[in-house]
C-alpha cells in the first residue's frame, strides 16, 4: 500500500498545480489585460515545465511498478496515471514547453488575423504549430498512427478509423435530412428586435441555476468564446451576448452549464485525483449537448423559456409557443460552425475531421488549407466562402494546437442521442417536467448514472453504463429526424 499512497499524495499535488495552470488560462480569456499576453505565455510555459517534470518524475515510474490498488477506483487511478506517465515520458521537455509557448502566442496572432481577414499573417504561425504537433504525435505514436496518438489526449481508446465508421453512418442520414428540410416549403421565423445585455445576462444566470449550476462553486463571466474550466469545487463558465440574438447567450450558457454540471457532479471522493474529472472530451460534450439541445431546445422547455423571456424583455413580437419553438430550431445553412443548427452542425465537424487528418498526415499543407477548406465547404454546404473569417480562420482550435479535438464534438452528439433515449425511457413525464422549468429530474438522472463516476470507466464504458447499450449514431438520427421532420413537415 505504501507505494500506492505515496503515488496518490504526489499526484494530488500535481493535480492541484494543473488546476492553477488551468486558472491562468481562464484568466487569459476573461480579465487579463491585453498587454500581458507576452508575459503570460512565458508564465504558462513555466507552469507547463513544472507540470511536465512532475508527470515524468522517475519516482512516478517506480511507484507505478510497485503500487497495488486497493479497489476498482484505485485501479482506475493507476490506469490514468500510467497513461499520463507514458504519454509525457515520450515527449521531450523542450518540445512540451515549446508547444505551450508557441500555441499561447499563436492564439493572439489568430485572433488579430481573424479580425482583419488576414490569412497571410497567420499561415506561418499555423505552419509552426502543425510542425510541432506532428513532431509530438510522432513521438507519442512510436511508429503507430500519428493522428490516433493525438486523438488519445481527448478521446482515449478511440481511433480515427472507428470514428470514421460512425461518422459515415451519421453523415448519410444527415445529408438526407438536410436535403428534405431545405426542400420544404416551410420557412421558420427568426426573432427580430434587440435585447438588452443586462436582461440577457440576468436571464442566462437564472437559466444556469435552473439547469443545476452550483454558483457557490462557480461563476459566470463574459468571453469572446464561451467555455468552462476547472473541476471539483471551482468550475467556472463564460458566456457572451449579441443584441439581436439572445439565443446565442442563453444556449451558450446552457451548453457550458452542461460541461460544468459534469465536473460539479463527480463524486467528491475523487477530488484532485486523475479520475475526478470527465471521462473524455466526447463524454463531456454529450453533457453539454443534451443540456443545450435535447433538453434546452425541446418543445416543452421552449414553452417555459418563452415565458421567462416575456418576463425579462416584455413583448418582443412572438407570443405563440409553436412560433417560438420554430424560431429556436430554425434550420439555416451558414458559414459558422458555432452558429450552426442541429442538422448542419455535425457536417461542419466531419469536414474539420477530414482536413485536420490530412494536415497531420502531411497530405495537405497549411498553405493549401484555405483552398481545400473552401472547396469542401462549397461541396458540402452549396455556398462559396466569401472571406477567411467565414472559412478556415473561424475556429480557435488549430491555433492552440488542438488537433484530434474536433471529432469529439460529434462523438458528444452521438453519445447525447443515446443518453436522451435512455433518459426518456427512465422519466416518462420528462416533457411535463421541462414545460414547468423543472430540470432536476433530468439533471439528477445524468449525475447519478454518468457524471458522478468521473473517469472511473473508459469513455465507451461510461456511456454504456448509463444507457445499457454501446453507443451508435442511430438514436441521434432518430431524434433529429423526428424533431426536424416534424418542424418542416418532411
Ligand atoms: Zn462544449
Amino acid at each position: 500500500m505504501a507505494a500506492f499512497d505515496d503515488l496518490m499524495a504526489f499526484q494530488r499535488e500535481t493535480e492541484a498545480l494543473g488546476e492553477v495552470a488551468g486558472r491562468l488560462g481562464w484568466d487569459q480569456e476573461t480579465v487579463m489585460p491585453r498587454g500581458a499576453a507576452e508575459q503570460r505565455s512565458e508564465e504558462m510555459a513555466a507552469m507547463e515545465a513544472v507540470l511536465h517534470a512532475r508527470r515524468t518524475d522517475s519516482r512516478v515510474g517506480e511507484w507505478l511498478a510497485a503500487a497495488e490498488a486497493p479497489d476498482a477506483a484505485g485501479q482506475a487511478q493507476l490506469r490514468e496515471i500510467r497513461r499520463s506517465f507514458e504519454r509525457n515520458t515520450k515527449v521531450p521537455v523542450a518540445l512540451a514547453s515549446e508547444i505551450a509557448r508557441v500555441t499561447s502566442m499563436a492564439q493572439g496572432v489568430w485572433a488579430e488575423a481573424r479580425a482583419s481577414e488576414d490569412w497571410a499573417t497567420f499561415q506561418p504561425v499555423l505552419e509552426h504549430v502543425v510542425r510541432l504537433r506532428r513532431e509530438e504525435g510522432a513521438a507519442l505514436a512510436a511508429g503507430g498512427d500519428v493522428y490516433d496518438a493525438l486523438l488519445e489526449d481527448y478521446e482515449p481508446g478511440t481511433s480515427a478509423a472507428e470514428i470514421e465508421a460512425m461518422f459515415g453512418e451519421l453523415r448519410a442520414g444527415l445529408v438526407d435530412l438536410r436535403a428534405r428540410v431545405l426542400g420544404s416549403d416551410i420557412d421558420l421565423p427568426r426573432l427580430s428586435g434587440t435585447f438588452d445585455e443586462a436582461g440577457q445576462l440576468a436571464l442566462s444566470r437564472e437559466l444556469a441555476e435552473t439547469f443545476g449550476y452550483d454558483m457557490g462553486h462557480g461563476r459566470i463571466d463574459k468571453a469572446v468564446h464561451p467555455f468552462s474550466s476547472g473541476s471539483g469545487l471551482d468550475v467556472r463558465i463564460t458566456t457572451r451576448t449579441s443584441p439581436e440574438d439572445p439565443f446565442n447567450c442563453f444556449y451558450s450558457t446552457i451548453h457550458e452549464v452542461g460541461h460544468a454540471a459534469y465536473e460539479q457532479g463527480v463524486d467528491r471522493a475523487y477530488l484532485l485525483t486523475p479520475i475526478g474529472r470527465g471521462a473524455s472530451m466526447g463524454v463531456h460534450e454529450s453533457q453539454s449537448r443534451i443540456f443545450e439541445n435535447q433538453l434546452g431546445r425541446s418543445r416543452a422547455f421552449c414553452g417555459y423559456l418563452l415565458n421567462r423571456m416575456k418576463a425579462t424583455f416584455g413583448d418582443f413580437g412572438v407570443s405563440d409557443p409553436e412560433t417560438f419553438y420554430g424560431a429556436v430550431n430554425r434550420v439555416h445553412p451558414g458559414f459558422i460552425r458555432t452558429e450552426a443548427d442541429e442538422v448542419h452542425y455535425n457536417l461542419h465537424i466531419m469536414m474539420r475531421f477530414d482536413l485536420e487528418r490530412s494536415l497531420i498526415a502531411g497530405d495537405l499543407t497549411v498553405a493549401d488549407l484555405p483552398e481545400a477548406w473552401n472547396a469542401r465547404f462549397e461541396a458540402d454546404f452549396g455556398q462559396a466562402v466569401d472571406r477567411p473569417s467565414h472559412g478556415c480562420l473561424q475556429d480557435v482550435h488549430w491555433s492552440v494546437g488542438l488537433f484530434g479535438y474536433f471529432p469529439t464534438y460529434t462523438l458528444g452528439n452521438i453519445y447525447a442521442g443515446c443518453l436522451y433515449e435512455a433518459l426518456e425511457a427512465a422519466i416518462p413525464d420528462l416533457d411535463a417536467q421541462l414545460a414547468e422549468g423543472h430540470l432536476a429530474g433530468a439533471t439528477d438522472w445524468l449525475r447519478d448514472n454518468l457524471q458522478r463516476h468521473g473517469a472511473l470507466m473508459t469513455p465507451p464504458e461510461t456511456i454504456e453504463r448509463a444507457c445499457g447499450t454501446a453507443p451508435t449514431p442511430g438514436p441521434l438520427l432518430a431524434y433529429l429526424n423526428a424533431k426536424f421532420g416534424g418542424l418542416y413537415g418532411v
